[in-house]
């Protein structure tokens, strides 16, 4: 049990709040991140779904209304937002999608005004686009105390682990699908111990940890036999195209499937880069000494305790396989793209590159939609990054929703991995396989 004498109370918003007897839709990007935070939402007493599953409709109804120009993700998001307006019984003022948004280097901003421009020329212009901006970490959640913006954290955390524990144990079962249905069960886990969770933020962290034990178990119960012979490929790249599988055609299974093991960046990586950006840019507007930079500096050194809280639990499981800190990220890209004179995801992408190749990684894979500025000026310096590591082959997969002989190209590109595999100068520590399989 939590605590001795505590009483759990969920605090929910009031009848008066702008949320309330709304229904909020999330997009899919990744599979257990959007339903934790849906489960998040309703733990305030606001009814929230992640958009439906990604299908042929999803590409037909955002096709209709974009002309190739905008980047696959708003395309994806548009079909799926579009799809849920066409439901029978659809009540528009009673419904909002969410759509984050960012300041930067790339069309990422103009996702939601593109949104809400599609809605209006769909006479849907009652319906509500909510767009938290990456300017604050995106915790300028529709006037959520600190409360929600924590919990958001804590899930996308805990989602991220729980992804991780799944990549970690999938290529290796000897069960077909029971790592999968581990994840599931997790997932579920997950939700229902954010939803039903007590507000109080100590109370709420020794539930999440419990769950998160359990996951544990349920991933160790899997059958699998760790042999240490399949090749270990980082998977850097565009934030919503990297994480849903829909938009890369499965790209990480059908890895796994030809042999591979996949190392993934987590979306948890992202929020702490928008966290840092944020106190740069109030320094730079000589806003060091404000109440804004207070909050945040704050925000970000509890993201970061909570962090540790839940990630500590799994040091033997991830031994090998530890996340970097952002600053770490940051000064391992100074040789190719040195933060701030560039920024976002490239840099993130060529810095990430660099710690995986360090930690023994046999190959990289940038997942990327087609025409994405992040993934082309990535590409163009990966030779060099190849080069400083001993040849370690990177591979750009552009996505645009046509098919392509994606096995074919895997196939070939995981030979180049193994042939690396036999000469790289890097090697990679696995101390838990090593004592899972004894
Ligand atoms: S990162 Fe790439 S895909 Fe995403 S908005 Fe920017 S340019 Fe488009």
């Amino acid at each position: 049990m939590p605590f001795h004498k505590h009483r759990c109370v969920t605090r929910k918003v009031g009848a008066d709040h702008p949320l309330a007897g709304k229904t909020v839709y999330i997009p899919a990007m990744a599979e257990g991140s959007v339903e934790a935070l849906c489960a998040v939402l309703r733990w305030m007493g606001i009814e929230a779904h992640p958009t439906p599953r990604s299908d042929a409709r999803t590409l037909e109804l955002g096709g209709k209304h974009t002309n190739g120009d905008e980047c696959f993700p708003a395309k994806i998001t548009t079909g799926d937002f579009l799809k849920i307006a066409q439901q029978p019984g659809f009540d528009a003022r009673r419904t909002v999608f969410l759509m984050v948004t960012a300041d930067g280097p790339c069309r990422f901003g103009q996702y939601a005004p593109f949104l809400r421009k599609v809605l209006r020329d769909q006479s849907c212009c009652d319906i509500q686009v909510l767009s938290p901006h990456g300017e604050h970490g995106y915790s300028d959640f529709q006037d959520f105390d600190t409360a929600f913006v924590r919990a958001a954290w804590r899930a996308l955390v805990s989602a991220d682990i729980l992804r991780k524990l799944l990549l970690h144990t999938r290529p290796y079962e000897t069960q077909p699908g029971a790592a999968d249905r581990a994840f599931r069960d997790s997932l579920d886990d997950l939700c229902q111990t954010l939803e039903g969770s007590c507000s109080d933020s100590r109370c709420q962290l020794c539930l999440l940890t419990s769950m998160l034990l359990r996951a544990r178990a349920r991933f160790h119960a899997v059958p699998a036999r760790f042999d240490g012979s399949r090749p270990l490929i980082g998977i850097v790249g565009e934030i919503f195209c990297r994480l849903n599988n829909f938009s890369n055609q499965n790209l990480v299974r059908r890895l796994e499937e030809q042999g591979a093991e996949c190392w993934m960046s987590d979306i948890s990586e992202w929020i702490a880069y928008t966290n840092m950006e944020e106190m740069r840019n109030l320094r730079l507007a000589g806003r060091t000494y404000s109440w804004q930079m207070i909050k945040s500096k704050l925000r970000s050194r509890i993201q970061h305790a909570d962090e540790h809280a839940l990630r500590s639990l799994f040091v033997e499981n991830f031994a090998g396989y530890e996340e970097p800190g952002i600053e770490e990220v940051l000064e391992l890209a100074q040789p190719y793209l040195p933060f701030p004179g560039a920024e976002g995801e490239m840099v993130m992408n060529l810095g990430r590159s660099a710690y995986l190749a360090r930690h023994g990684a046999d190959g990289i894979v940038d997942i990327s939609p087609f025409t994405c500025m992040n993934g082309v000026v990535s590409e163009a310096i990966y030779p060099k990054l190849c080069r400083d590591f001993a040849g370690i082959p990177i591979r750009n997969f552009y996505f645009d929703g046509q098919q392509s002989d994606l096995g074919r190209d895997i196939g070939i590109y995981l030979e180049l991995a193994r042939s690396y595999r036999e000469k790289k100068p890097y090697e990679h520590f696995c101390r838990s396989r090593i004592s899972r399989q004894g």
